[in-house]
């Protein structure tokens, strides 16, 4: 399987950081060994001295599909979910400056945490989701679907122009503001509409 970010699809997040927004949507991979084992910790690399959390709306492709059009996108999935894509901020930075790929900053080990799904239909309205972070227990992220520049459906069929979605393939939807630090000993946990759907301590 293979995981597909989005970046930049909160405003808010696009200017905490003073970056551009896009005209279309960015997207980067991350392998399946990037996937953190469940409840395991997440160790922070010793080659970054920065790792952010990124909170994401999850979602778990169904079929096999390419070339999806917008209004069949909601065919080709029927989990949604929660998780973390954590990024050695300090690594892509250099990587921007020098317009390098981002994979060292993005792709590393545990940098994609996937935290419960659950079923669409549990949902009223997959564009008005509410979700957010905690960092030991103070809220540090609270971010709402409606506010994504590019809606899950249109980001299904961006994507698939460029590659066959899979069964079993995850798409994070990009963050929104208030990204920020880990440190040894935070504990994250990630809610979903009221559904606790991660907690991960760092070492
Ligand atoms: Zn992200």
């Amino acid at each position: 399987m293979k995981i597909i970010c989005i970046g930049r699809n909160y405003a808010k997040h696009i200017s905490e950081l003073g970056n551009e927004k896009p005209t279309s949507p960015l997207f980067f991979l991350k392998p399946d060994s990037a996937i953190l084992p469940k409840k395991m910790p997440f160790f922070i690399p010793s080659f970054t001295k920065e790792v952010h959390y990124e909170v994401e709306v999850l979602v778990k492709i169904n079929k096999v599909g390419k070339h999806i059009s917008p209004k069949f996108a909601h065919k080709y999935y029927d989990e949604i979910g929660l998780g973390i894509d954590f990024t050695a901020r300090d690594i892509q930075e250099k990587a921007k400056e020098k317009g390098h790929p981002w994979e060292q900053a993005k792709a590393f080990d545990g940098s994609a945490v996937i935290g419960e799904f659950y079923k669409k239909q549990d949902f009223e309205d997959l564009q008005g989701l509410n979700f957010s972070l905690s960092k030991n227990s103070e809220l540090v992220q609270v971010g709402n679907t409606s506010h994504m520049l590019w809606s899950i459906d249109a980001l299904i069929a961006y994507v698939s122009q460029f590659f066959t979605l899979k069964k079993g393939d995850v798409l994070f939807t990009g963050t929104p503001a208030g990204v920020g630090k880990v440190k040894e000993d935070d504990v994250l946990k990630g809610v979903l509409e009221g559904n606790q759907a991660f907690e991960i301590k760092i070492k």
